[in-house]
């Protein structure tokens, strides 16, 4: 049994109607099978949420939402908290993704706030960490990793951690058919996982799941699978086609 099972979690990012993600799910569901042999979650858009959730009840495939709002209730126009997460049965949360970074301005201390407001609910955050091309070119790539990650973890207790999935997201490789190299990826992930080993012990480190996205493909996902410390994927633009998502989940298989 390995010590981190791989994961891969689709972020179908503002795509499908309710009817087209129960479609998708439901071929997705119907290719995978009971038991896959890794974890895989879809995150569709909030309206789908619940029409996906249909699709995939009773199956071994979890539902992941892409944002929320770290209140309980309140005068937050457009937004959902965990506890409404929580009543469609989403079970996962994407928290701090680059596009929520860039578009809307969030910050650290706010993605913050949402991780530790989604732990005590049940909702599993898929924190999202990733230098953009100009601070890679700076040489800067580690001091923004580590600010994310520390900035992201902030009062996550020693036992909470290890439900906490992080993603390393070099912005440059999202969307734009850039992927990292293995060694590339490699590199950050291991950094990210001593940076938990300094906070939280070794031994917690190692059961942190660390998750790669960023053009991520059917094509590419072997070798970065292969890398010691990348768990899975985040994938975007491959995860709307049901083909290239179970391969990407059949890739994950094999690397198991
Ligand atoms: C993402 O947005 O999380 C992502 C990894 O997108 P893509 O796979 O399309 O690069």
């Amino acid at each position: 049994m390995p010590l981190r099972k791989k994961l891969i979690a689709g972020n179908w990012k503002m795509h499908k109607t309710p009817a087209e993600g129960a479609r998708l799910a439901a071929e997705i569901v119907a290719a995978v099978g009971k038991e896959p042999a890794v974890d895989i979650v879809l995150c569709p858009p909030y309206t789908a949420l619940e029409s996906v959730g249909r699709a995939i009840d009773g199956q071994e495939v979890r539902l992941g939402a892409q944002n929320m709002h770290p209140e309980k209730n309140g005068a937050f126009t457009g937004e959902c908290s965990a506890e409404m997460l929580r009543a469609l049965y989403v079970t996962h949360v994407i928290l701090g993704h680059s596009e929520r970074r860039a578009y809307f301005v969030e910050t650290d201390d706010f993605i913050n706030r949402k991780v530790l407001a989604a732990l005590p609910n049940q909702l599993k955050p898929i924190l999202c960490v990733g230098e953009t091309l100009a601070e890679r070119e700076a040489g800067q790539t580690f001091a923004v990793v580590q600010q994310q990650v520390e900035g992201g973890l902030k009062g996550v207790t020693a036992e909470q951690i290890t439900t906490v999935i992080i993603a390393y997201e070099p912005v440059w490789a999202i969307g734009t058919g850039k992927v990292a190299t293995p060694a590339q990826a490699q590199e950050v992930h291991a950094f990210i996982r001593g940076i938990l080993a300094k906070l939280y012990g070794a031994a917690r480190a190692q059961k942190v799941r660390i998750l790669y996205g960023g053009s991520m493909k059917p094509a590419n996902a072997a070798e970065l699978l292969a890398q010691p410390d990348i768990d899975g994927g985040l994938i975007g633009g491959a995860a709307l086609d049901a083909r290239s998502f179970v391969d990407l989940v059949n890739a994950a298989v094999a690397a198991q």
